[in-house]
């Protein structure tokens, strides 16, 4: 399987160009906004790049130009009214995007310095270097609470009892869960309550030792207490690993993330970037009329 080139460099590059549209945007589009601050200060590591990152269904353009650089070990939440395409980006990130039918992609997409979509690249191992984490929790159904996190390793082609036995435990206390399944990893992973489960896809996910986590509006379906749970986890997983999180919830966004990126939907149907910079600059100091009026909750 070819490995994704690493690159020093890369991890350090000053970023450039963030939320700057592409030359030839459509004719009503959300103009361009400034090139924002984030992530700061320069020279601040980055995990991903995307540059000009466009995605279509058929013919439908969901997702319009956007770059981003996502700096590593933090969390960056996307923010924005439903349908503006928050979700679509962030699965252009793993090559998720391409498993619905006639999805396409635009753009370049660097993990460490190295193009995902670049020819030879296996989307599978992408897939291992970027996990993801869905709205709704998602066990698989016949599976234990260990085999559910055992799962991922089994692909990777891992056999060994004692390494599996070792990694799914270390997988389960990073995800804050094993002290509560410790004595039940037998059971199915379908008997917890829904913010168990959504740890335990967590665990399930960094079991494989990924770079980055994206979280598809991880606690949506979750209770408040649940919620606090699973935010209080991303801070810690941030850490070890690049968070992504897309929420509705702007208050959510506030409480977890480092930096956070607002999208809106343009005249041409497709999601454009806003503004995007730290998030307490963003939260205090917006620049664009646009975020305010989201954020102060004029519109969305
Ligand atoms: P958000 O995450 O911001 O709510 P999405 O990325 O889910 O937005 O959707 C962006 C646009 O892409 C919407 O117009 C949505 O209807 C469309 N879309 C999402 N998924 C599909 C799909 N599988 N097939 C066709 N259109 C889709």
């Amino acid at each position: 399987m070819p490995e994704l080139q690493a690159t020093a460099e890369a991890r350090t590059a000053p970023r450039t160009d963030v939320a700057m549209q592409p030359e030839g945007s459509p004719p009503g589009a959300v103009p361009a906004s400034l090139p924002t601050a984030a992530p700061q200060p320069a020279g601040t590591p980055i995990a991903i790049s995307a540059r000009d990152v466009s995605a279509w269904y058929g013919p439908k353009l969901a997702v319009s130009g956007i770059s981003m650089e996502i700096a590593a070990n933090a969390v960056t939440a996307l923010i924005g009214p439903s349908g503006c395409g928050k979700s679509t980006y962030i699965r252009c990130f793993n090559r998720m995007h391409e498993f619905a039918p006639n999805a396409r992609v635009g753009g370049e997409i660097l993990l460490e310095g190295a193009n995902i979509y670049a020819p030879r690249v296996d989307p599978a191992r992408v897939r291992q270097r970027i996990g993801m984490v869905f709205q709704k929790p998602n066990p698989f159904p016949t599976m234990s609470i260990a085999e559910n996190v055992a799962a991922g390793l089994r692909f990777q082609g891992i056999r060994s009892r004692s390494e599996i036995t070792d990694r799914v435990e270390r997988a389960l206390k990073l995800a804050a869960l094993w002290d509560e399944v410790k004595d039940d990893l037998k059971k199915p992973g379908m008997a917890l309550s829904g913010g168990q489960q959504q740890r335990l896809c967590i665990a399930r996910t960094i079991a494989v030792e990924p770079e980055v986590v994206l979280m598809d509006e991880p606690c949506s379906a979750l209770d408040p207490v649940a919620t606090l749970k699973v935010e209080d986890l991303m801070r810690e997983l941030a850490e070890r690993y690049t968070i992504v999180i897309v929420t509705h919830n702007m208050q959510q966004a506030a409480r977890v993330s480092d930096y956070t990126a607002f999208l809106l939907m343009g005249d041409d149907g497709a999601g454009h970037l806003v503004e995007y910079s730290a998030t307490q600059d963003l939260f205090t100091h917006p620049q664009d009329k646009r975020t305010e009026d989201y954020i102060t909750g004029r519109f969305g």
